[in-house]
């Protein structure tokens, strides 16, 4: 027999729980699917389990540089990886308790185990339950993509959510893709005493920023003892007893790569395949992902995606955004949109970088009047007293409206400072308003305002001021 809801949720990733206690507390009846884990990717296999190996990682690092802080450990210290997961694992199962536990108890609401998939647009199966709505809202995230690489199904490949089971330490962790997760796991798991060796693609590391904010990130990886590879081409695998052989054309370096094991981290593919998306007639495009209108409409009337699937954002913060804006304009008569949303995130590797709006190149293309301001962290007191000098800091500003286009910080605590710019940029406030404002000595936020006060013209690629 159909059972018949409100409203149909499928997934309990960064969006579908929030938009369900939005819709059960405005008195909807709501069912929510979930076939895995509670609380999705970024809960079991990102940004939670990452975060707490990083800080994992973080304490090795600084018991290593304890004597540069006048510490002396005399006893010889080492990184037990079984303590590390199980930090994580007790973290991690806090938190998809804590979103299942939510779920089970809300009013209103019903939560279903297993694999959702549309019959038609308006009715979706469970295993042998059959669900119908007139609203059904889809929030299936994402996967690791495993790329159809020569020799990859010879040789055993971890992926992000595969790593999470990993109790020991890899002697030499070959990590492809030299993008923001595979760069986490790479200083997280040199720092945890293995050999790293990053193989990237693209000619530098996170290859979206602009070109010093990657040479910083590269050279501060190097540093760490991080080998790094770009311009691979031709990229494939074999055995060797028991090492795993990468093999790669770069411009430089051997035509082989050594492993004990090997990471996937080429991107991410959207959980549409195997949703019946067909059967409802939703529209994807040629990537699998939903295709939707600024306020998540699929291209079919009653159905909407949010998160990573919609392909309009790759992150948690984006993922609950589209929650807001879906629950906004169905409950609260507000128009939000996607397009109200300016591109943020933050890369966390040790110093992390935190981004807000464009990058220099985009606003370089745009050929735009614009204002540059830069500063290395060397010249940020917090920093220096904190031991954590590298990096450097840029902000760009519309020469003829004076608000902030965009900015990167890579530095100790870049990750919150980008906050005080992000939040004018919110405002659409000049640049003049945090210029002004007083900032509290000593922090690394305190010469976002110094900086903005050195502004000069951006220079365009051949050098000459704009
Ligand atoms: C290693 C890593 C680190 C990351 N770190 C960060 C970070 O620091 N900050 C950040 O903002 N983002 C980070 N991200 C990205 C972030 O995890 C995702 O953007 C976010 O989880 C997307 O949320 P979502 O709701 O779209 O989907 P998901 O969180 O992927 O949730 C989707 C849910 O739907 C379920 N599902 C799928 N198909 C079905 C179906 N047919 N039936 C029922 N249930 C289904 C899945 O089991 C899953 O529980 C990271 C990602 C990775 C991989």
């Amino acid at each position: 027999m159909t059972k018949t809801y409100d409203a149909i949720i499928i997934g309990t990733g960064q969006a579908g729980p929030f938009l369900a206690q939005r819709l059960a507390g405005a008195g909807m009846k709501v069912a929510i699917i979930e076939r895995k884990l509670f609380g999705g990717t970024c809960v079991n296999t990102g940004c939670t389990p990452t975060k707490t190996m990083v800080a994992s990682a973080y304490a090795a690092h600084m018991v290593r540089r304890a004597a540069d802080f006048g510490v002396v450990d005399n006893g010889p210290s080492s990184v037990d990886m079984k303590l590390v997961k199980s930090r994580k694992d007790a973290i991690v199962g806090q938190s998809r308790t804590g979103v299942e536990s939510w779920l089970r108890g809300m009013t209103n609401c019903t939560v279903y185990q297993g694999n959702g998939r549309f019959e038609s647009s308006k009715e979706v199966s469970v295993g042998s339950e059959r669900l119908t709505a007139n609203r059904i809202f889809i929030n299936v995230g994402g996967r690791a993509v495993v790329p159809k690489m020569p020799g990859i199904e010879e040789v055993p490949y971890l992926t992000n959510s595969s790593i999470m089971d990993v109790d020991f330490l890899p002697r030499h962790l070959v990590i492809i893709g030299g993008g923001y997760i595979g760069l986490e796991f790479a200083q997280m798991y040199r720092r945890f005493g293995s050999e790293v060796t990053i193989i990237e693609t693209a000619s530098h590391l996170a290859q979206h920023e602009d070109e010093d904010v990657s040479t910083a990130i590269r050279g501060i990886l190097e540093q760490e003892g991080i080998n790094v590879r770009l311009n691979a081409t031709c990229i494939g695998f074999s055995r060797r007893g028991e090492e795993i052989l990468a093999h790669v054309d770069c411009v430089s370096g051997d035509p082989e790569v050594s492993g004990s094991h090997v990471l996937l981290a080429v991107g991410r593919r959207p959980n549409t395949d195997d949703l019946g998306l067909t059967e409802a007639g939703v529209a994807v495009d040629k990537r699998g992902y939903i295709v939707v209108d600024d306020q998540l409409r699929s291209s079919v009337p009653g159905i909407w995606a949010l998160g990573d699937c919609n392909g309009k954002g790759a992150f948690t913060h984006t993922a609950f955004n589209d929650a807001e804006i879906v629950a906004a304009n169905l409950l609260d008569n507000d128009p939000r949109k996607v397009s109200d949303r300016i591109t943020a995130y933050a890369l966390y590797i040790d110093p992390p970088l935190g981004r807000a709006g464009l990058t220099e190149a985009e606003v370089r293309k745009s050929g735009r009047h614009a204002l540059i301001g830069r500063r290395p962290m060397t010249k940020v007191r917090r920093a220096v007293e904190k031991g954590e000098a590298q990096g450097f800091m840029k902000i760009i500003v519309d020469a003829q409206t004076h608000q902030i286009l965009g900015a990167a910080i890579l530095g100790t605590g870049g990750d919150e400072a980008i906050h005080s710019i992000l939040d004018v940029m919110y405002a659409r406030a000049p640049y003049t308003l945090i210029q002004r404002a007083v900032h509290i000595h000593p922090t690394v936020s305190e010469l976002i305002p110094t900086m903005l006060g050195q502004l000069q013209p951006l220079a365009d690629t051949a050098g000459a001021p704009r």
